[in-house]
């Protein structure tokens, strides 16, 4: 007869028999994978390769009804339990040893409303999921920039992306949740029927329960915008860089520039012959109408002399698409990253001399642009706060083998101690490492942190969803 091991709340194994996972089977459409069974290692593993963590179990669920029957089994008996969107959180939170996994991940169906401009998602759907069926209305939700990254541990967590500057935090622009709670409740969240937990949901990370499903307001986007790479020499780096911070400061929100400073990667965009040198690129998106969108890009086109540039008309879907390939799943990663109020004098010498250093041919470091439409709502309007943020710096360490983690990791702190010092003092919650504890949350969410404690105290009050970046109830 089968016997799993599963930890406990308590930090205790409590052995679970085959009748017992019965019990849970019969009342779920999807299945359980148990270690060792076809689809287990597939289900366990996530995009970080640092992360190798064994589930007791794995529900594999295809509805809400299958959530909260797994919610009630893991609370009756206290088990740990751990919940995979995406899988791409670089702390991988989505797994834990030992306990029971709710894979969210089979859990894809996006419905649009175009008229009422709205998408409601399942929590298992990539951002790639969402844009492509709202795409096909002219519409777009306020997403990131890799296709394959998870909505709901996206915007549990904030969540931004090209459409940031126009448009705010992806959690600013959501309609409601629909969440199971610690006490097994179906709940739909909104800012009518729950305002207190919509406040905390949106930003509060996976805190609060487990999310079946998003409803987001929607915009015109596309389906052509102007988009793509450009890179120049990093001889040229700081002129470049010059460019890119007054494009920043002087465009409106529809024109987004990242910047990015790594060794080129073998894209056939760029001369075999720079593969591995050092580049500084900018990706480019612009929303805005088309002859408007033509003439900004083209002002970044015609500066100097670039390596190469796919800078042009394109497809919305594939500008979200355009940075998956330098983030394949299983490559070693490691991040540091804070806000920025916006680009002070003295960082982007920083910015070249640490790109200089890096040790991985496929590291970077980038800038994204956050200023906008951020800062038109207070502070205090839901728990992602930072809105007096201009720009994310990440230091991206990225690798292959394990013998090369000390060097990667020394090499991506290193950049960040040297470049905190522009910092507002507000760090990025999903860009966590998994080192990074209590100080670095509360960093996250400054003086939004104790209202989280008061939600989390009254809505979880066991931290039984507790493998996220933690908010401790109160005892
Ligand atoms: C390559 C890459 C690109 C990225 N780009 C961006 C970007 O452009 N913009 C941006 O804002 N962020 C970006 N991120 C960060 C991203 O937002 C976080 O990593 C986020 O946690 C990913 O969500 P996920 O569902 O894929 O992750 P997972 O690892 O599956 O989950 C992350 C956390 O969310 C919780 N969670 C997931 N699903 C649920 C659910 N249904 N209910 C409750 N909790 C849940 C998990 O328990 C876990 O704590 C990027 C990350 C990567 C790796």
């Amino acid at each position: 007869m089968t016997v799993i091991g599963v930890e406990t709340l308590a930090g205790e194994t409590l052995r679970i028999d085959q009748s017992d996972l019965n019990v849970l089977t019969a009342n779920m459409r999807g299945s359980l994978l148990l270690p060792g069974a076809p689809g287990y290692d597939d289900a366990r593993t996530i995009w970080n390769g640092m992360i190798d963590r064994r589930p007791a179990v794995i529900a594999r669920c295809i509805g809400a009804a299958d959530v909260m029957a797994c919610v009630a089994f893991a609370r009756e008996r206290g088990i740990r339990i751990c919940i995979k969107g995406g899988g791409h959180n670089i702390a991988g939170l989505a797994v834990s040893e030992g306990a029971m996994m709710i894979d969210m991940s089979l859990m894809r169906g996006v419905w649009v409303d175009p008229k009422r401009r709205i998408a409601h998602a399942q929590a298992g759907c990539t951002l790639g999921d969402v844009d492509r069926d709202t795409q096909l209305h002219g519409l777009a939700a306020v997403l990131g920039f890799v296709s394959n990254t998870g909505i709901t541990g996206l915007t549990l967590g904030g969540g931004f992306g090209y459409l940031t500057r126009r448009y705010g935090w992806t959690s600013d622009n959501v309609r409601s949740f629909e969440l199971i709670t610690a006490d097994g409740r179906l709940r739909r969240v909104s800012d009518a029927e729950d305002p207190d937990l919509f406040w905390g949901l949106r930003g509060g990370g996976g805190n609060f329960g487990v999310v079946t499903g998003i409803e987001y307001d929607l915009y015109d986007v596309g389906p052509q915008i102007m988009g793509g790479a450009i890179a120049w020499r990093a001889e040229h780096a700081a002129e470049v860089l010059e460019m890119f911070r007054e494009v920043n400061e002087n465009s409106p929100p529809e024109h987004v520039c990242v910047a990015a400073i790594r060794p080129a990667p073998p894209a056939p965009w760029l001369p075999k012959e720079i593969h591995g040198k050092l580049v500084v690129a900018l990706f480019v998106c612009d929303t805005g109408p088309i002859e408007e969108a033509e003439k900004r890009v083209n002002a970044i086109k015609s500066f100097g002399s670039p390596l190469g540039d796919i800078v042009q008309k394109r497809l919305y879907c594939s500008q979200q698409n355009l940075l998956d390939a330098t983030q394949p799943n299983g490559r070693r990663y490691y991040w540091k990253s804070e806000y920025l109020p916006g680009v002070e004098d003295g960082l982007l010498e920083k910015f070249v001399n640490h790109g200089e250093r890096i040790v991985s041919p496929h590291s970077a470091i980038l800038l994204f642009p956050l200023h906008g439409a951020l800062s038109n709502l207070p502070e205090e309007h839901s728990a992602v706060g930072n809105r007096e943020t201009g720009m994310v710096f990440n230091v991206a360490g990225s690798w292959e083998k394990p013998e090369d983690d000390k060097a990667n990791i020394a090499w991506a702190r290193n950049a960040w101690k040297d470049m905190r010092e522009f910092s507002t003092g507000g760090t990025y919650i999903n860009f966590l490492n998994a080192e990074e504890g209590d100080d670095r949350i509360r960093d996250a969410y400054g003086k939004n942190y104790d209202r989280l404690v008061e939600i989390k105290t009254k809505c979880d009050p066991q931290n039984i969803f507790r493998a996220n970046k933690n908010i401790v109830p109160k005892s």
